[in-house]
C-alpha cells in the first residue's frame, strides 16, 4: 500500500484536531484520486492522517475519514498529552521510520513550524516552507510533490520539488477547504513509541492567551477588505466607512498591507502572504491592486467581487464581478441604502 502522511495538528485542550488538519487532507486526497485512477489495487495512494497525543475523541477521527484519509494513526502514550518538540518529533520519526511514505504535509501552524524542521532534519531531508499551492504528479513510477509558495522577497511564486526523500512541505491554514463529504471506510491504527526519552523541557500548565485583539477570519463568509484607494490622503473616513458597512451585513473587515503601513488599519486585519488566510463565500476588495501577496490570501475565496478604478487592475484577473467605479461613491451608496 501507497501512501502520503499529513501530520494532523492537535488541540491537546479539546482532544480534537485543528481545521488546518481537515483542509490538507481534503486537498491531498482530491490530488491523489485522479493519480488513483490509473494505479491497480495494490499501487494505490491513501491519505494516512498521523496524530499524537494521549488520545482524540472519536468525533474528530471520523471527521479525518469524512475529509478522505483511509487511515488514522493515533501515536498515542501518555508522554504526549502535551505539546513538547523534540518529544513529538522523535516518536513520529519513530513512527516514520517503521512506516515510510514518499509525502509529509504538516501544517504551517505554531506547532507544524515547530516540529516539520526537526522531524525534516531528523529524517535528513527537505521541507518546502509556508507554501500557499499544493500538486502532485506520477511520473516514471514516482509520485512528485509540487510545493507553491513566494519568492524572491514574494514577488514571484515559485513551485518547488524535492531531491530529497520524503518530500516535506508546511501549508497555511485557509489555504484550501476542508470538505467533509467523502464515504470512506477508514481505518483507526494506533502505534506506541518507545524510543520516548526524558526531555528537559518540563510542562508546568497551559495559559490560553485571550488578549489578542486579532480578526478571526476562520469562520467568516463575508469579507470586505479595504485597499490603498480608499485612503483619502486625510483620516481614516472610508475604512470606518468599510467597518460601519461590515457590521450592517454581518461581515469581517480585512485590508491590504499597504494600508496596514499607514496605520489606516490593525496589523490583525491584514489579508495576504504576511497576513492572514481567508476562504470566504464572499470577498469583496475596495480599491486593492491585487499584489501577488494580497491575492495568496484571498484567491481561493468561492466569490470574489473588485471595485477599482484602473480597469486593467491586476485583481480583476482574480474577480467573479469586476466593478470599475469609485469605491469610496460605492460605500456610500451602499450605507445609504441601509441608512
Ligand atoms: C514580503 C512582502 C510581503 C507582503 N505581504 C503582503 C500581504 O500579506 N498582504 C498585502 O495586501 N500586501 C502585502 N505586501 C504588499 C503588496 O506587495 C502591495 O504593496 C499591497 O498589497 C498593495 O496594497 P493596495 O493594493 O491596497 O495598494 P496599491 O497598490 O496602492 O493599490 C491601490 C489600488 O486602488 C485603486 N484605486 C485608487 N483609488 C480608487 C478608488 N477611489 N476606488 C477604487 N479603486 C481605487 C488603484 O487603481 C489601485 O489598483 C507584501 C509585500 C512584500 C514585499
Amino acid at each position: 500500500m501507497n501512501k502520503i502522511i499529513v501530520y494532523c495538528d492537535v488541540n491537546f485542550e479539546q482532544k480534537s484536531l485543528e481545521n488546518v488538519s481537515y483542509e490538507i487532507i481534503s486537498k491531498a486526497y482530491d490530488l491523489i484520486k485522479d493519480i488513483n485512477e490509473n494505479l491497480s489495487d495494490d499501487m494505490k495512494y491513501v491519505i494516512e492522517a498521523v496524530a499524537l497525543c494521549d488520545e482524540i475523541s472519536p468525533q474528530y477521527i471520523k471527521k479525518a475519514f469524512q475529509a478522505g484519509a483511509g487511515r488514522f494513526v493515533l501515536i498515542k502514550d501518555k508522554s504526549l498529552e502535551n505539546f513538547s518538540q523534540c518529544v513529538f518529533s522523535k516518536c513520529f520519526c519513530e513512527y516514520f521510520n517503521q512506516n515510510p511514505s514518499p509525502i509529509i504535509l504538516f501544517g504551517a501552524t505554531q506547532i507544524g513550524r515547530i516540529v516539520a524542521p526537526r522531524i525534516t532534519t531528523i529524517l535528513n531531508t527537505g521541507l518546502v516552507a509556508d507554501c500557499t499551492g499544493l500538486d502532485i504528479a506520477y511520473e516514471e513510477g514516482k509520485i512528485k510533490l509540487l510545493a507553491t509558495r513566494p519568492t524572491f522577497g514574494s514577488e514571484l511564486m515559485a513551485t518547488i520539488l524535492s531531491k530529497t526523500n520524503p518530500q516535506c512541505a508546511t501549508i497555511r491554514p485557509k489555504t484550501f477547504i476542508a470538505k467533509f463529504d467523502k464515504d470512506i471506510a477508514g481505518q483507526l491504527f494506533e502505534f506506541h513509541p518507545t524510543s520516548y526519552e526524558e526531555t528537559r523541557i518540563k510542562f508546568l500548565r497551559r495559559i490560553l492567551d485571550n488578549s489578542s485583539d486579532a480578526v478571526d477570519f476562520s469562520n467568516a463568509k463575508i469579507v470586505l477588505s479595504g485597499g490603498f484607494g480608499l485612503n483619502d490622503g486625510k483620516d481614516k473616513k472610508y475604512f470606518l466607512r468599510l467597518e460601519q458597512l461590515a457590521n450592517l451585513v454581518g461581515a469581517k473587515v480585512g485590508a491590504s498591507r499597504k494600508v496596514v503601513d499607514f496605520g489606516l488599519m490593525p496589523q490583525s486585519a491584514q489579508i495576504g502572504q504576511t497576513g492572514s488566510t481567508t476562504t470566504a463565500d464572499v470577498y469583496v476588495a475596495f480599491g486593492i491592486s491585487g499584489a501577488i501577496q494580497h491575492i495568496c490570501g484571498m484567491k481561493n475565496c468561492k466569490t470574489i467581487i473588485a471595485i477599482n478604478t484602473d480597469e486593467n487592475a491586476e485583481i480583476f484577473k482574480y474577480a467573479d464581478y469586476k466593478i470599475v467605479e469609485d469605491a469610496k461613491a460605492l460605500i456610500d451608496d451602499m450605507l445609504a441604502t441601509f441608512i
